[in-house]
């Protein structure tokens, strides 16, 4: 298509509209079925994919423009048959919620092949490394957060989604060992948003930036159709020989976890509740009293950094290392993998606060599978050669949960009462069918 081409359309007044990819495909149809293709009168409606505007190949933003000059009517042709054959070519259709989140990454990024030997580590832990010659490497790792799968702005403060955002970023960064220096920032927002929000979620930025010693040094500003995305991309740096991979772990390991688990999810938990009964009557005032710290870690989780800073003055490189994002079943599962080996994780050594595990029961859940398969703790989850023990025993920050043994012995949790079971993850899983 030439150059021209696109600005003649640009130029015509376009007047933008999102339709469903099937009501497309409906009305796509019924115009390619039309005798010759395209009628050829003036002011016909047509409908087409719009290159520019159209970063990826997903067909789900169209113009539909009037033709009302031969020369552009044209250019529609051209822009729809070429989509007709694609559409034909490609029929099969599979569902994201088949291959979940992780099939997905492996499925879309095998076919790739690096072309740096800079680049010591590709997709599958918790950040990039690359190699910048000397003894650092620098790390590198990017979250989204999207509004209603991420985030409810109906319970979580602005300020506070800032923070988070940087705080879960810095958490990976963390989770290699590393020092986190600078971040980017993107942001998509709608309409809906006014400067003053937006203001509010940048101070959160801020404090955290503040915080953790990270610079803001750049990132891009979109609008959005459908409320406010934000997707930040951390960098760090770490000595090469300290990197800490999550495909490190060794059999007789033993398998430590920081702080505590399952906050964030009863957390959660308690906003979602008072969310319904603030919808049934907005006059009720919300019942958070009591539960500051679940909220708290829910809404302002930090990125165990400190933990860092900890290791090294113990004198303590765990052989492998992850951070807890959807929960610690998952996280095992990951590690385990990526480290080719087995565990044994128990039960009674799971550390939950006290609050949490009374909020749990209140809520009638077990506080041990909260603490499993509850995400976003943005804890540590590392392993430890056995001689390494006696430097982190008794430490406040630091829990014994389980050992490694080799794959074939297999992935279990020792429950309350010696039973052994099969460890399944059960995060979060976005791309389920809805
Ligand atoms: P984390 O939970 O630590 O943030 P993820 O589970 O999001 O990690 O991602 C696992 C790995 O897959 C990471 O190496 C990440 O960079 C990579 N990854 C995730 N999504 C994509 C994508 N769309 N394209 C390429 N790599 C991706
Ligand atoms: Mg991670």
């Amino acid at each position: 298509m030439s150059f021209n081409g696109l600005h003649q359309m640009k130029n015509l007044k376009a007047k933008k509209r999102r339709v469903k990819v099937k009501e497309f495909n409906r009305l796509f149809w019924n115009i390619s079925h039309t005798k010759n293709g395209f009628s050829p009168t003036k002011n016909r409606i047509f409908y087409v994919i719009h290159p520019l505007r159209s970063k990826s190949n997903q067909v789900h933003e169209f113009f539909y423009i009037r033709a009302d000059s031969s020369s552009s009517y044209k250019l529609h042709l051209f822009l729809c048959r070429t989509f007709a054959r694609k559409q034909r070519m490609s029929d099969k259709r599979t569902e994201i919620s088949d291959l979940g989140e992780f099939g997905l990454i492996e499925h879309l990024t095998k076919p790739f092949t690096m072309h740096h030997s800079s680049s010591l580590l590709g997709v599958g832990d918790d950040a990039a490394v690359i190699d910048i010659g000397g003894d650092d490497a620098l790390v590198v790792s990017t979250d989204l957060l999207t509004e209603g799968i991420h985030f409810n702005l109906m319970y979580m403060p602005l300020k506070h989604l800032g923070y988070k955002s940087v705080a879960v970023n810095v958490s990976d960064i963390c989770a290699m060992n590393a020092t986190p220096t600078q971040i980017t920032v993107s942001i998509s927002v709608s309409n809906r948003f006014p400067l003053e929000a937006l203001e509010e979620l940048y101070e959160g930025i801020r404090l955290a930036c503040d915080h953790y010693k990270v610079d803001l040094v750049g990132g891009d500003t979109s609008s959005s159709y459908s409320g406010l995305g934000i997707s930040i991309t951390a960098i760090g740096t770490v000595k090469k020989d300290k990197i800490t991979y999550r495909s490190g772990a060794k059999e007789y390991d033993l398998l430590v976890v920081t702080g505590d688990l399952g906050a964030a999810y009863m957390g959660l938990q308690v906003l979602e509740r008072e969310k319904e009964v603030f919808r049934a009557n907005p006059n009720v005032q919300p019942e958070l009293d009591g539960h500051d710290y679940i909220i708290e870690r829910q809404l302002k989780p930090e990125a165990r950094q400190d933990i860092i800073g900890f290791l090294a003055e113990l004198d303590v490189l765990p052989t492998s290392m992850i951070d807890i994002s959807d929960g610690l079943a998952s996280e095992v599962l990951h590690l385990c993998k990526a480290s080719n080996v087995g565990c044994h994780v128990y039960d009674e050594k799971l550390p939950v606060d006290a609050k949490t595990a009374m909020t749990a029961i209140d809520f009638n859940l077990d506080p041990n599978t909260c603490a499993l398969n509850g995400g976003e703790d943005y804890e540590l989850l590392f392993t430890i050669k056995q001689d390494d023990f006696d430097k982190i025993k008794g430490n406040p920050h630091m829990t014994v949960i389980g050992h490694i043994t080799n794959a074939q012995d297999g992935i279990y949790y020792i429950d309350k009462n010696g039973s052994i079971i099969t460890l399944r993850a059960q995060g979060w899983k976005h791309f389920d069918a809805e």
